[in-house]
């Protein structure tokens, strides 16, 4: 069981990543917003480093969170860690050149798909999923 990534934890891994400008063979892609996990990056290229899934089974909303009329493709969607996808994310750094990226597995109709969406730490909002039935 993994503890979830506080805000603060989540918000240094965005900002470390956002300092880095030198080019990575991670960066085939911008990944500003969901992409399915090109076979070109390479699985050891990536060390997991946390996690941001709920230890309650009842957070696991699929609400999503898009205040602003952004949708789950959009390049400036909103990263709420407490809201889907993200909370079904755990966070990985490529071990090259540190950028943070988060990644689930998207269960689709006839396979699961590995998405990934770079870190960006102005797209982090610091809200909170009140849950079904919760004042
Ligand atoms: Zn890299």
């Amino acid at each position: 069981m993994f503890t979830p990534l506080t805000f603060a934890q989540l918000q240094q891994y965005a900002h470390r990543s956002s300092t880095v400008t030198q080019p990575c063979t991670c960066m085939s892609r911008s990944f500003a917003g969901w992409e399915g996990l090109p076979v070109s990056l390479k699985e050891s290229q990536l060390k997991e480093v946390g996690s941001l899934i709920a230890a309650e089974e009842e957070d696991l909303t699929l609400d999503e969170y898009h205040p602003s009329g952004t949708s789950y493709w959009s390049v400036d969607a909103p990263i709420a860690a407490q809201f889907f996808p993200y909370n079904r994310c755990r966070l990985w750094v490529c071990v090259v050149c540190n950028r943070a990226y988060l990644r689930y597995a998207e269960a689709g109709a006839y396979h699961i798909e590995q998405r990934i969406r770079s870190l960006d730490p102005a797209l982090l909002v610091d809200v909170a999923f009140e849950g079904v039935g919760r004042a």
